[in-house]
């Protein structure tokens, strides 16, 4: 079976045999989709001989079968639809895998995908499918009519998509250099988290109830709040699509609408969280029950997973081992509690500065770290995890862990809508440029936070620092003057490696250090108290009080001559 990858979460091939289904099952693939009519030729396996053993599997299995010639609009929405409503990564098969791909590349150039970056996407699958947007030219006209003829609700002059960390700050921060300007925040969530907590709170050490804020109340006054979610970006007419089918246009738009936590990657994982001893700090609702965990288990083993990069605060699996393991420790249960790291990277931190003062906690902890394992599965009932390990030859192979207590980090992506969307690069997030943060395609939208393609750690402290380049260099378009901030990558990881002390990652683009206050306040490569009170009761003062308010303290833009920027 050869399986051409197509994007990150659609794959297609030729004829699938019985055979195929356990390798596409290892792969990680969820959902199978059969584009090919039954009876095209002499001895092809019936759609229904493919379909009982792959839903016996566990897939979600669709049967769609066109030929490639008479593909229609309607062929198009039923593909569309079956990719929407069904669990990623998605496998497509018809007799050589063009079928399949045609109707991708359909569906992506019909929500406004640019057609010649859908065809070169195609086209890395090894087949030419130039002739696609010329062939079925009536098919997407019919497509993107059907999004064309949607009702326009209002003209939102400065639009902006996410109302988490970066999108308020952002709103904030613009309305303090211009009160005049017409501001609308697309936000679907009535809840607002101070996520950076999350760590504090599954150690014991902070209550779950002060990282929430109802949205409502954070939202700038005279900022519009429209609370619905992006279905859809239409840049090329600077349109979105909301979720109730309404279309927005926009002057300028500001997407920061934060990843995806990828819980369904894992097969297992999300019918067991919460129960059986499988915790994660990602999940609010879930953090207590991981300091309730670690105070119950007495004697065991404690497995902590990371999954590979990128992900959202890169020390947070770490912060939950640490403070696990110090709670353990004082409590002298350690050693007959054991703890593992399970880490899918090849390193203990991205930036070698930071690994001795956190390896010497390894130590304290006597935590055993295994690189190169990915968690590919869970079974929650059994208590057994299950590992992928890269072998230094590249071959994988997998291990079972039981453990007593998980807690997991999940595999994080950029949301599907903005995935499967015109404005995002091969890996899915929104292209920006890293130094001014302007789409390198569309010059009025700009990306902010988790969500975009820029290298720095995924953090709030990145976002705080993002967020006056991004004011600064909008305005400046709006004014038709040069764009002159620069963003120099900073992020910062407060590595929580025992109650009271931290490790205080501060760090841009290339892993350079750039620590906030000078080094005999607070040297970030060593663990310090004072890091920690930062981290505990400061940090979130200056998000509720400053940050969410626009004010913007200790994070003056860099300038520079954005021809030569990023
Ligand atoms: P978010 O704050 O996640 O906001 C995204 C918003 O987009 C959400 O409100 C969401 O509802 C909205 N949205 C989603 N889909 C749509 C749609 N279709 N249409 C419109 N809106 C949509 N950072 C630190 O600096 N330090 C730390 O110590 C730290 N620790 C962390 C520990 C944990 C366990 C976690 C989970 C995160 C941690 N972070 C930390 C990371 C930090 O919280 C994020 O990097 C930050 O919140 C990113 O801001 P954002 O606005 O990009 O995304």
């Amino acid at each position: 079976m050869d399986i051409r990858k197509v994007s990150e979460y659609f794959s297609v091939s030729g004829q699938l045999s019985v055979d195929d289904l356990q390798a596409l099952k290892d792969s990680g693939i969820r959902t199978l989709i059969c584009n090919r009519p039954d009876g095209e030729a002499a001895g092809q396996l019936a759609h229904a001989d493919i379909e009982k053993p792959a839903r016996e599997l566990g897939f979600v299995v669709h049967y769609l079968p066109v030929v490639n010639d008479t593909i229609n609009a309607n062929d198009v929405h039923a593909f569309a639809r079956m990719l929407d409503e069904s669990p990623a990564p998605v496998h497509a098969w018809c007799r050589s895998g063009q079928r399949a791909t045609t109707l991708w590349c359909l569906m992506q150039i019909g929500k406004g995908g640019d057609s010649a970056m859908v065809v070169n996407a195609a086209n890395a699958t090894g087949t030419d499918f130039s002739t696609v947007p010329v062939k079925f030219a009536g098919v997407i006209r019919e497509i993107t009519g059907a999004f064309a003829k949607l009702p326009l609700g209002q003209f939102c002059p400065l639009l902006i998509v996410g109302g988490g960390s970066a999108g308020i700050s952002l709103a904030a921060s613009l309305l303090r250099r211009d009160p005049t300007l017409r501001i609308s925040i697309i936000e679907p969530s009535d809840t607002h988290y101070y996520q950076p907590a999350f760590t504090l709170v599954g150690g014991g050490e902070y209550e779950l109830a002060d990282t929430r804020r109802n949205t409502s109340a954070l939202i700038p006054g005279g900022v519009q709040w429209i609370k619905a979610a992006v279905t859809n970006f239409l840049p090329e007419q600077a349109q979105v699509v909301l979720d109730n089918g309404t279309r927005l246009a926009y002057e300028q738009l500001v997407v920061c609408a934060g990843l995806k936590l990828n819980w369904d990657a894992v097969p297992g994982l999300r019918e067991t969280l919460g129960k059986n001893g499988v915790t994660s700090n990602y999940v609010p609702e879930l953090a207590p029950y991981t300091w309730q965990l670690v105070r119950n288990l007495r004697r065991g083993l404690a497995v902590f997973t990371q999954p590979p990069m990128p992900i959202k605060c890169a020390g947070a699996p770490q912060k939950a081992m640490y403070l696990s393991a110090d709670h353990w420790l004082r409590q002298g249960l350690l050693g007959h509690v054991n703890v593992h790291f399970y880490n899918a990277g090849a390193v203990l931190f991205g930036v070698k500065d930071f690994v001795p003062a956190l390896q010497s906690y390894v130590e304290r902890y006597k935590a055993q770290l295994h690189m190169g394992h990915n968690l590919v599965k869970v079974d929650g009932p059994r208590r057994i995890a299950t590992f992928a390990h890269t072998q230094a030859d590249g071959t994988q192979q997998l291990n079972e862990v039981t453990f007593d207590l998980l807690h997991v980090c999940p595999p994080q992506c950029a949301p599907d809508f903005i995935r499967n969307s015109p404005l995002a690069d091969r890996a899915g997030w929104v292209e920006v440029d890293p130094a001014t943060l302007r789409h390198k395609r569309y010059p009025n939208v700009w990306g902010l936070g988790d969500v975009t393609s820029t290298p720095n750690a995924k953090t709030a402290a990145a976002v705080r620092m993002q967020v006056p380049v991004l004011a600064e260099n909008l305005l400046a378009e709006l004014h038709n003057l040069p764009l002159s901030a620069i963003y120099e990558g900073y992020g910062a990881c407060p590595l929580t490696v025992e109650r009271g002390k931290i490790v205080l990652a501060e760090f841009g683009y290339g892993g350079k250090l750039q620590p906030t206050l000078p080094i005999w306040l607070i040297d970030g490569r060593k663990a310090t108290w004072f890091a920690w009170l930062l981290k505990k009761y400061l940090m979130p003062w200056l998000y509720w009080h400053l940050m969410l308010r626009g004010w913007e303290p200790l994070a003056r833009p860099a300038k520079g001559d954005q021809e030569n920027a990023g």
